[in-house]
């Protein structure tokens, strides 16, 4: 393990307060027990009455059974947040699961209730989602409804869902460990993914390039176990679609991510047929950097080496700051993270690494979890958060059923706050230096959100679509397609070596949520395009933009955003972002010609 140095940011002290969800952990046990009884009872008064309930009656029964939800999320999330920060402590790690076990049995005396609801007649249910005292949870049933082809009989549900304990989930965790446990080499000492991946991002070239050879050794040892996965997941998915009846690999995903195959259509032609914009930016890359060739190991290169650093109350006040210039509103509720601690946020021993911003219950309030070191990522990583948490405590109104976007709109708050910040954080420098190398690492990130998550895509269409029509793939295969889909997109401007050929292997994406990676640069180019608007409309767009946050997840995402003028159909509509990265590029090259001209005149 190589060892940090730790220098004090002032996040040391902000740590969460858990007990607004319980006081303590006898609470949640008696809590849990009483959920046990209800749900005993709700299905007694429920179970084979769906179909006989009127309006008025299937509000009252949405009602408890939204409850009963919500007493399951708070105990998961008060238990899970806890673990979260001590990992080392097998008391917290018995609790946890112990609440997922239970939980698990719950769901399972619950599961009759949606399965009844999908089950109605089409007239019955369209009926009854005219009504009107059914309007705080039409857009949750109406989601349900849609599963009504895919869904099976109970009695297949409960197996499906038991064998799956053996089957995907016991594959894509086998997965996890290989990945997890595997050790890269590197100056004598043993590194993990993690760590080996960090040295991508180093100034020194050479640690980059024996940091990307070395990441390939590690993974070529266990490329034969890797594929395999590959292949039985593959395959897995391949039955459950067909048992299913979904007509594609993707028609599952997009109708999860609430947008039709069209729309996602639009979006991948608009932004493949914009590679050329990726070539123009490693190019200059390349420059900047003043390399002859670009290399696969050289895309994270930082263009400066010294980096400032922010203590934790400057990047409080940057990111509330931001946020407040935006709408007092938001800037006043991003205040409350901190002043209520709602926030954990050193880096500890026996704490997760990574960053998230939970929603817990309605009932309560979202929760940000840091690993904040002062860097400037970790601002962006805690203006990303705080998005998060804004958009999930403005949604809360909408209950717990309707308040979770799905992912196509999940990171719209998060992005949006980056951008603020980002905004902010040019505002601080003066020098062209310094924003040429702001905006380098601004582009570093869209080009990884936007073109690499559509090249990636383009990469799980073969592999998914070949495993279905010719069976099994190969290792040579699945790297002969990786490379195809990356160069695709490169355009000649990096030049991919060839321990870069099995670098598909390792990404748990494809594997644990298939189909996920477009809904990346989905999010981000409707951001670009939403925060261009920002920038025209000003006022105007704000309260707009407010309104499509507290609607949380209560209506299609194309409704919500028609509100905004926006049409996902329409390829002028994804234009718009991709135009807003190729301003971004223009601006990278004028500012490097500044820098280089004033370098000259030296
Ligand atoms: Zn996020």
């Amino acid at each position: 393990m190589s060892h940090q140095q730790k220098t004090q940011t002032g996040a040391e002290e902000i740590r969460w307060n858990l007990a607004d969800l319980y006081p303590d952990s006898t609470t949640l046990e008696d809590d849990l027990e009483g959920v046990s009884a209800a749900a005993e009872d709700f299905a007694q008064r429920y179970r084979g009455q769906v179909v006989s309930l009127d309006d008025a009656g299937l509000a009252t029964a949405l009602e408890d059974f939204e409850a009963l939800q919500e007493r399951l999320v708070r105990a998961h999330t008060y238990t899970y947040l806890n673990w979260c920060t001590h990992l080392d402590d097998s008391e917290h790690g018995a609790l946890l699961q112990k609440v997922r076990e239970v939980s698990t049995q719950i769901q399972q005396k619950l599961l009759f209730f949606e399965l009844e609801w999908v089950q109605l007649e089409d007239s019955q249910a369209e009926k009854l989602l005219k009504s009107t005292a059914i309007t705080p949870y039409r857009h949750y049933l109406e989601c349900e409804r849609l599963t009504k082809p895919h869904v099976l009989g109970e009695p297949e549900e409960k197996v499906l869902s038991e064998k799956a304990l053996t089957g995907s989930q016991a594959w894509n965790r086998f997965f996890d460990e290989i990945v997890g446990s595997t050790r890269f080499s590197f100056e004598g000492q043993e590194l993990t993914q993690q760590e080996i991946l960090a040295k991508l991002y180093s100034a020194d070239r050479q640690v980059r390039q024996r940091a990307a050879q070395s990441f390939t050794e590690g993974l070529e040892h266990h490329l034969r176990e890797l594929t395999f996965v590959f292949n039985t997941l593959l395959a897995d998915k391949s039955s459950n679609d067909r048992l299913r009846h979904y007509p594609n690999w993707l028609s599952s995903r997009n109708l999860s991510n609430e947008i039709s195959e069209e729309a996602v259509q639009t979006l991948i032609e608009s932004v493949t047929h914009r590679y050329d914009l990726v070539a123009r930016y490693y190019n200059l890359k390349r420059t900047l950097l003043g390399l002859e060739e670009l290399h696969d190991y050289d895309r994270y290169a930082p263009l400066e080496e010294v980096e400032t650093s922010y203590s934790w109350n400057q990047a409080k006040e940057i990111t509330l700051k931001a946020y407040e210039s935006f709408h007092p509103r938001l800037g006043s509720i991003a205040a409350d993270f901190f002043k209520q601690r709602w926030i954990d946020a050193p880096v500890e021993p026996g704490k997760v690494g990574g960053a998230f911003s939970h929603p817990a219950v309605p009932s309560a309030h979202p929760y940000v979890l840091l690993n904040y070191t002062g860097n400037i990522r970790d601002v962006q990583t805690l203006a990303h958060e705080l998005g998060h948490g804004v958009h999930q405590y403005l949604a809360r109104p909408q209950g717990l059923l309707q308040s979770d976007t799905p992912l196509t709109l999940a990171e719209t708050a998060s992005t949006f706050g980056e951008m603020l910040v980002f905004d902010r954080l040019m505002k601080r420098e003066d020098s062209p230096g310094a924003h040429l190398s702001m905006i380098v690492s601004k582009i570093d990130d869209i080009m990884a959100t936007v073109f690499r998550q559509v090249a990636m895509n383009r990469f799980e269409d073969r592999i998914h679509t070949t495993r279905r029509t010719k069976g099994e793939l190969s290792s040579d295969h699945f790297s002969e397609f990786w490379m195809e889909t990356q160069e695709e997109m490169f355009q000649g401007s990096v030049r991919l070596g060839d321990h870069y050929r099995i670098w598909w292997s390792y990404i748990p994406h494809f594997l644990h949520t298939p189909g996920y990676v477009y809904a990346y640069a989905f999010g981000e180019l409707l951001v670009l395009a939403l925060y261009a608007r920002y920038q025209k409309e000003g006022e105007e767009f704000v309260e707009k933009y407010l309104r499509l946050l507290e609607a949380g997840g209560s209506d299609w995402p194309h409704v919500l955003l028609e509100k905004l003028g926006i049409d996902l159909n329409d390829s002028r509509f994804w234009q718009e972002g991709l135009s807003s990265i190729e301003q971004l590029v223009t601006r990278a090259e004028k500012l490097a010609e500044e820098v280089n001209s004033a370098r000259e005149a030296l």
